[in-house]
């Protein structure tokens, strides 16, 4: 009997398609009044941790490199969302990257891009982002009192975006 799994998993691999991971679920450091993604915690009521735990990161890594790798790309990009992904600290994303070298087959790059408010980024974060070429998407979120000075001095309220 064939197994369904397998046979998504030949049909998901006939063609590239891309995973936006989200390690944190609908968790932030913030409450932004205008986020659209924290409610997402209310269709999960019994759940109250949401981080990815170690086994299915695992998986996740291995197998979404399997695919795309079935699929003829050698280039493998992941992408790191939230809510606040920096909310799993360095040391997990120090070992995602050792579990994308240890799956990663010969003649394939890995790239990551990592979208975060930035609160939670210090010299450590970005040494690391930088040695493991992270392209960083970093939203401004904040109080409406909240201002960005611009390279003239001149301020201007931090429009709400994520
Ligand atoms: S920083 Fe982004 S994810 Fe976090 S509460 Fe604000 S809008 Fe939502």
């Amino acid at each position: 009997m064939t197994d369904l799994r397998d046979d998504v998993g030949d049909r998901l691999a006939a063609s590239p398609f891309w995973v936006m991971a989200k390690p944190m679920g609908p968790r932030c450091n913030l409450d932004c009044t205008y986020c659209y993604y924290l409610k997402k915690a209310e269709l999960y009521p019994e759940e109250n941790k949401f981080r990815i735990p170690p086994d299915v990161l695992e998986t996740f890594i291995r197998d979404y490199i399997a695919s795309q790798s079935r699929a003829g790309l050698r280039e493998i990009q992941f992408v790191w969302q939230g809510g606040e992904p920096t909310m799993l600290g360095l040391d997990c994303f120090q070992t995602i990257t050792a579990l994308q070298r240890r799956h990663c087959p010969p003649g394939h790059a890995i790239r990551n891009a990592l979208q975060t408010n930035g609160t939670l980024l210090d010299d450590e974060w970005a040494r690391f982002l930088h040695e493991e070429q992270f392209l960083v998407g970093l939203s401004l979120d904040g109080p409406p009192r909240t201002t960005i000075t611009d390279a003239t001095g001149a301020t201007s309220p931090v429009p709400p975006a994520c």
